[in-house]
């Protein structure tokens, strides 16, 4: 069996830009996807001619890696629509219309809000990036969900919604399934929960001319032949001398492996000898976000007409949150849909037409009648994908953070770890995906140089 310097497993953001560093440093790469397409959890698709993302999206004004390397690949972005006003879906029903980033809830739940996420942007910012389990209170706010922290620090209604929404949105999953201290290693990650909220110097600044998914297009054509889709890969086993990966395809070998994919996906393989316990526990426990993304095209923008950015939130709606997705000229008219957490969860069980239906009702709902006559639509269930089984990225419950921090970056043996979970900053962001594939490669690269020996109790501990 030929043998190759680096086997990169998954051909997503993380695994093409940690391919693409090897290359450059004259290394052999092959990298091996499951998918018959790159890009992961990021997905372009053309509706009604114009191009949609149906995964990740959205560069952030603080994703400056992103920004240099679709600068370098030559892929043009340009700002989210955010101007005009607001919808708010509140609790009995009425809408009710807002601009800024605090909704009208009335006065003294808006004053409790802005003393609430003051708190928590205080209690991320004392969250060590590298050692979170360093955070004063670490294990006690580790073993207690978001939800027990709201119902300690929170007291009204409408403020408790509003946060709720927001966890959700950021997320993907509900505030009872969350770490106290994963959520503010997540928002400290993403330097600030308000950041992670908004548009205009958030999150959500900018999109793609040509979608997101041509960043990894772009990546995967300089690597070419290296680029092998439909090779899922079932099982690795490592020795002193190397790392065999088997695909249906036969068996391949390397001197390293890196493996670029959520731990949630990493349970489906066999590795040998078997992994420390608390890596192991990551892939068992890391359980994916749940998201169903969704898109309606329209012949004219017609909220943008009436003074309406696009922007819907509904705390207890099916769809819990809205954007203006049209083209960069504005000609293409599109609104984006999120559904999320226990809502995505239930709506992943009707039929593709019952699904259309529901997140059409609710488009006219938020945003009138003619929402519900799009001329085209599209949703991607990201619970139903085999190769992300959830999304957007996986999260910690109650005490895993504690048990597992440390084994989250620890290579073992010849086996690194990349991925947007791996990611000290962006954790969970494309950002963090190419952070991760840049430090795997940092890791990797003097191991290369030297013919280093293994001993068997480097693969099974850290
Ligand atoms: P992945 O993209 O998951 O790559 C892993 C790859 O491994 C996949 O291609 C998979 O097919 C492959 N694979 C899995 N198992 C195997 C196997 N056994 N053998 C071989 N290959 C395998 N991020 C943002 O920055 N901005 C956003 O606006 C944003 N919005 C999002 C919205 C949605 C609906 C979703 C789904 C995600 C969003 N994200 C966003 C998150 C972002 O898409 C991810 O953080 C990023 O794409 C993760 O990249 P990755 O390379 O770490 O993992």
């Amino acid at each position: 069996m030929s043998s190759t310097d680096v086997i990169v497993v998954g051909a997503g953001v993380a695994g093409l830009v940690a391919a693409r560093e090897l290359v450059r440093a004259d290394h052999e790469v092959i990298v091996l996807e499951a998918r018959d397409r790159v890009g992961g959890r990021t997905l372009s698709r053309t509706l009604d001619g114009q191009t949609i993302d149906l995964g990740g999206q959205w560069m952030g004004d603080q994703h400056h890696r992103l920004r240099a390397l679709a600068a370098e690949l030559g892929v043009e972005s340009f700002a989210q629509h955010a101007k005009g006003k607001k919808i708010l879906a509140r609790g009995d029903g009425k809408l009710v219309t807002f601009s800024g980033f605090l909704p009208k809830i009335g006065l003294l739940p808006l004053l409790e809000l802005g003393g609430v996420l003051r708190k928590l942007e205080r209690l991320a910012k004392g969250v060590p990036l590298a050692d979170p389990m360093a955070t004063r209170d670490a294990s006690q706010l580790d073993a207690q969900t978001v939800a027990d922290w709201l119902d300690r620090h929170v007291k009204r209604r409408a403020t408790r919604e509003m946060l709720e929404l927001a966890t959700q949105m950021i997320f993907a999953a509900e505030p009872r399934e969350l770490s106290m201290l994963y959520f503010l290693l997540y928002a400290r990650s993403g330097e600030g929960l308000q950041r992670l909220a908004e548009i205009e110097r958030g999150a959500q600044e900018r999109r793609f001319t040509t979608g997101m998914q041509s960043i990894s297009q772009r990546l995967a054509d300089r690597l070419s032949a290296r680029v092998r889709l439909d090779h899922p890969v079932y099982a690795v086993e490592q020795d002193a001398s190397g790392v065999t990966v088997h695909t249906k395809q036969g068996p391949l070998h390397a001197r390293r492996v890196i493996l670029a994919l959520p731990p949630a996906l990493l349970k489906k393989l066999e590795i040998t000898p078997a992994l420390p316990a608390a890596r192991l526990q990551l892939h068992r426990e890391m359980a994916m976000g749940s998201v169903i993304k969704c898109i309606a095209s329209y012949r004219r923008p017609f909220w943008r007409e009436a003074g309406y950015s696009g922007e819907a939130f509904s705390p207890g709606g099916l769809v819990r949150a809205t954007f203006d997705d049209c083209s960069a000229d504005g000609r293409h008219a599109a609104l984006v849909a999120f559904v999320v957490g226990d809502a995505a969860r239930a709506l992943s069980r009707e039929s593709p037409d019952q699904r259309r239906l529901m997140v059409l009702g609710e488009l006219a709902r938020l945003h009138g009648p003619t929402a519900a006559a799009p001329v085209a639509y599209v949703d991607h269930d990201w619970l139903a994908d085999d190769w992300a089984t959830g999304c957007y990225v996986g999260l910690m419950r109650p005490g895993l953070l504690a048990q597992t921090a440390a084994a989250m970056r620890a290579p073992c043996g010849r086996i690194h770890f990349a991925g947007t979970e791996t990611a000290t900053h962006h954790i969970g962001y494309i950002e963090g995906a190419i952070e991760s594939a840049e430090r795997v490669v940092r890791e990797i690269a003097p191991l290369l140089a030297t013919s280093s020996q293994i001993q068997p109790h480097d693969m099974t501990a850290h």
